[in-house]
């Protein structure tokens, strides 16, 4: 039996499972406390839990999917109820932050049309990802460059 390195050191796997054309990776995070999104109080009461389907970077030349299990907290303190935070995985989205940088890379190298032939994701999403991942880079890009003008006043 080999193993998946997922080199996404927040995530457990849980359980691996090779098909034919994918490979899927059961993971949670390896943490038992979370922060309040409301109050910032941390807590470990879960209060449910729901799966969500991720894709990642292909390994072994298949499309890999992540079904990450997202607990629910509630807040001791405020009583809210909120979901984990991940550092690979933005609120919501379907794939991981480097999965996206990747089709993001490809895109530059090719077009949206080939990226989405290649990976097998529609051309509308590849596009809606292509330009969040644009948007948040001139982001970055402006930040850093507001920070270098900063330090030569
Ligand atoms: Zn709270």
């Amino acid at each position: 039996m080999f193993s998946v390195s997922l080199d996404l050191p927040e995530f457990e796997v849980v359980k691996q499972v090779f098909l034919e054309d994918c490979n899927l990776l059961h993971v949670e995070k390896n943490t038992t406390e979370e922060r309040c999104s409301y109050c910032g109080f941390f807590t470990s009461h879960v209060h449910d839990w729901r799966t969500r389907k991720v894709r990642d970077l292909s390994v072994l030349g298949k499309p890999l999917f992540l079904f990450v299990k997202v607990y629910r907290y509630r807040c001791h303190n405020c009583n809210e109820v909120f979901s984990q935070t991940f550092e690979s995985i933005s609120p919501n989205k379907h794939q991981t932050n480097r999965y996206r940088e990747y089709l993001y890379e490809m895109c530059i190298g090719s077009t949206i049309q080939e990226v989405s032939r290649k990976e097998k994701i529609p051309y509308t999403t590849v596009e809606r990802i292509f330009y969040s991942v644009a948007k948040q880079k001139e982001k970055e890009h402006l930040e850093t460059l507001e920070s270098v003008l900063e330090n030569h006043e």
